[in-house]
């Protein structure tokens, strides 16, 4: 278990798009448990995504209250509506802002052990995901912000 340092937003690893895992080992394992331990050392972190610790893989660690989720390989293959929402991103202190996420997502992806799992989430629990897949393609949030609040 280890603290990474978080990769701030200037630094363009965060562009880079994120390769799928082939295997889920070991060294994956502690790969997510770093991300979560880093997550967890912020003021305010509820999620995070291996670019932002350096990591071109497709990793995801989040908490939005409901306890730890780790996903590995996450993939969005179902969306419905839109809502208006408010982000920021540990990779971008200090400023929030406002963009349109979809209002319900369904996330496939694998967990710590390789088993396949799927989840459906509205509200502030899909925009989360929204979120941190799209730091896997290279993407911040402040690509499709409207405002900043
Ligand atoms: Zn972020």
């Amino acid at each position: 278990m280890a603290i990474r340092q978080i990769r701030m937003f200037d630094d363009e690893i965060l562009r880079k798009k994120s390769r799928p895992v082939t295997a889920v080992n070991d060294d994956i394992r502690k790969l997510l448990d770093d991300m979560a331990d880093t997550m967890y050392n912020t003021r305010n972190g509820a999620g995070l995504a291996a670019p932002q610790i350096g990591i071109l893989k497709r990793l995801v660690v989040m908490d939005m209250g409901q306890g730890l989720l780790k996903l590995v390989n996450p993939v969005i293959v179902k969306q419905e509506g839109s809502q208006e929402v408010i982000e920021g991103c540990l990779s971008i202190p200090n400023i929030m802002g406002k963009l349109i996420r979809p209002a319900k997502v369904t996330v496939r992806a694998l967990d710590e052990n390789g088993k396949e799992m799927e989840l459906t989430a509205a509200g502030e629990l899909a925009k989360c995901f929204c979120h941190e897949i799209d730091h896997l393609d290279g993407i911040l949030y402040i690509d499709k912000v409207i405002e900043f609040v």
